[in-house]
C-alpha cells in the first residue's frame, strides 16, 4: 500500500543555482544534501511544511538526470510513494503490470530504499517507491 507522496523530485543543471532559487521560494535553506555515487546524483532536499521536494543535479553525463535534461530540460523528474514494504509493493505492480525498472530495492538517497517503475506503463510520470530504512 502506499502510504503519501513522499517527496518530489526536480531535474536540475546547477544544483547550486537551483537550492539559491528553491531557498527563496520556500524561505527556507535545505535540510540536506547528499550525492548518491550510484545514481550519479547530487541531491539536495526541502521541507514545506509535511512535503518534500528534492532537486537532483547529474554529477555525470551518464547519469538518468543528465539525460533527462538533455531530452526534456529541467522539470518535474519524478513523484516518489512512501510504502511500508518495498519489496511486496514491487511484486504488486509487477503481478498490476507495471513495468518495474529494478530487480531489487536499491539504496537511494535520504535513507531510503527505492525502487522505480517506468514511465510508460504509468502514463509518462517515472514513480519511485520508497521505504524508509530503520
Ligand atoms: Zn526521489
Amino acid at each position: 500500500m502506499m502510504n503519501k507522496i513522499e517527496h518530489i523530485g526536480i531535474a536540475v543543471k546547477d544544483l547550486e543555482a537551483a537550492n539559491e532559487v528553491y531557498a527563496k521560494l520556500f524561505g527556507a535553506q535545505p535540510y540536506k544534501t547528499e550525492t548518491v555515487e550510484s545514481e550519479h546524483v547530487s541531491t539536495s532536499f526541502f521541507k514545506v511544511g509535511e512535503s518534500k521536494i528534492e532537486l537532483l543535479e547529474a554529477t555525470d553525463p551518464e547519469s538518468a538526470i543528465a539525460k533527462f535534461i538533455e531530452k526534456k530540460g529541467e522539470g518535474i523528474h519524478h513523484i516518489a510513494y512512501a510504502v511500508d514494504d518495498i519489496k511486496a509493493e514491487m511484486e504488486r505492480m509487477k503481478s498490476e503490470g507495471f513495468v518495474v525498472l529494478n530487480d531489487e530495492p536499491k539504496k537511494g538517497a535520504d535513507n531510503k530504499l527505492v525502487c522505480f517503475l517506468h514511465p510508460k506503463s504509468t502514463k509518462g510520470v517515472l514513480v519511485e517507491l520508497c521505504q524508509e530504512i530503520k
